[in-house]
């Protein structure tokens, strides 16, 4: 954890931008909720257990500052909330989400599997591509597994197109 906040704290400087407290504060607790996806809010009332005296606005500029600096992606699943997701050191491309209908669990998928759609894509379009969002909705495993039977007969394909 220290490792990666020094890299962090290289990449702010390498822009000319300093890792204050309250920046370090909030980046630690990004680091510590690896798997989560936290929306501001959710970020803010983690930070505060550290630093009590940092407001929403600070946290809010913190984590806008680092998604510039593609230190975080800024995720939306949907619900019309900004989630910030740390980026995968050395990941060219954003991670995939299966993200539950059910239960509203978030997966990640590391793998970027999309090298063959990509191509298709710059070769056709002549679309250079950066990045990408990709996101799932089905019914993840648990739910599969904890469903009644009727739930056990739906494939996940199923319950993909029944959303959007
Ligand atoms: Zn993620
Ligand atoms: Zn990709
Ligand atoms: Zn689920």
């Amino acid at each position: 954890m220290e490792q990666r906040i020094d890299r962090i704290k290289k990449q702010l400087h390498s822009q000319s931008y300093k890792l204050t407290p309250q920046r370090e504060a909030t980046v630690r607790v990004l680091l510590e909720h690896e798997e989560d996806h936290l929306s501001a809010e959710d970020v803010y009332l983690l930070v505060k257990e550290k630093a009590p005296e940092i407001g929403l606005a600070t946290v809010y500029r913190t984590l806008e500052l680092l998604n510039e600096l593609e230190v975080v992606d800024k995720i939306n699943f949907g619900d019309g909330v900004s989630r910030y997701d740390l980026r995968k050191e050395g990941a060219d491309h954003f991670h995939h989400h299966l993200v539950c209908i059910e239960c509203g669990s978030v997966d990640e998928i590391q793998e970027d599997l999309l090298g063959d759609v990509e191509k298709v894509v710059e070769r056709d379009w002549h679309f250079k591509i950066k990045d990408h969002r990709l996101t799932f909705h089905g019914v993840c495993h648990r739910c599969q597994e904890n469903g009644d039977s009727e739930k056990k007969n739906q494939s996940p394909e199923k319950a993909i197109n029944k959303v959007r």
